[in-house]
């Protein structure tokens, strides 16, 4: 078995203190939260970053570059940065794009259009084509984010053109309203769609979160958890943190036997090696 890459989601672009007081918000709050994230045993960070006024998402670059700073004064995980804007905002394109030019390892990319609870969420092709275009000229590496399997469809198309190289990382999102349910088979044949070179890890949304990272430890994929996918530890009972999500996976994980990656291994595993800038 391969060690077991933990990515962390620290905050996403929605939740608000209203629903979790433990929601990172500021770029102080979001790099406290990764640091300890990262302590515990996460080794890619998913970062997006909050307006200081409406507290939603947003591409500001001076934010992204704020908690770049203070992350990595103290740690040094894979950074994977959201290229999605908010789903239900139309944020513009070369806004999306900003994250390219911070000279992370990774970014998001989500391979379509869907429905997204009550919000619609716009990939469309000319956006991802130039995403994917660059992508390559930044040389930064594209998580492949699919909600289902239309997306692997239209990922690996986009693979056998050029647009995207290779070895691809998909990450699996379950459990969102509008896409593919959070259920082993569903898990599975998604799996079953990708090339053997490739990479995976899952997500699942909301209370399916433990179930679906369980799943994915066992079929030798990798997993991520993280308040931007589910604020509960438990029925009724907040998470307090990112590094608490972390923690109970890699305390499964070690019952199970399966080692953690290192940031370091994590590289090794996703192909990142040759795209390590100095930072
Ligand atoms: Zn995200």
């Amino acid at each position: 078995m391969s060690k077991l890459i933990i990515t962390c989601a620290i905050t996403g672009s929605r939740i608000q203190k209203n629903e979790t007081p433990y929601i990172p918000i500021t770029p102080e709050e979001i790099a406290e939260s990764a640091i300890g994230a990262v302590k515990a045993g996460a080794s890619v960070i998913h970062i997006h970053v909050r307006d200081p006024h409406t507290h939603i998402g947003t591409q500001d670059r001076k934010l992204y570059e704020r908690v770049l700073t203070l992350l990595r004064k103290e740690v040094d995980p894979v950074v994977c940065l959201s290229t999605s804007g908010v789903p239900g905002k139309n944020l513009d394109y070369q806004k999306r794009l900003i994250p390219l030019e911070l000279k992370t390892e990774m970014v998001s990319f989500d391979a379509g259009s869907m429905n997204f609870g009550e919000a619609v969420f716009l990939n469309p092709p000319d956006f991802l084509e130039l995403l994917a275009q660059k992508a390559k000229e930044y040389d930064v590496k594209l998580e492949l984010e699919c909600f289902h399997t239309g997306m692997i469809s239209a990922s690996l198309e986009m693979m056998k053109t050029g647009l995207i190289e290779k070895p691809l990382h998909f990450q699996f999102v379950l459990g969102v309203r509008g896409g593919a349910p959070a259920t082993v088979p569903s898990l599975l044949s998604m799996v079953q769609m990708i090339p053997e070179d490739a990479t995976w890890s899952v997500i699942g949304i909301g209370k399916s979160q433990l179930a679906m990272t369980m799943a994915g430890m066992v079929l030798e994929g990798h997993v991520r958890v993280g308040l931007e996918d589910n604020i509960y530890y438990s029925k009724g009972r907040l998470a307090k943190s990112n590094a608490e999500l972390v923690e109970r996976i890699v305390r499964i994980a070690g019952e199970y036997g399966r080692d953690i990656a290192t940031p370091d291994e994590a590289r090794q595993i996703l192909g990142l090696k040759s795209k390590r800038k100095s930072v």
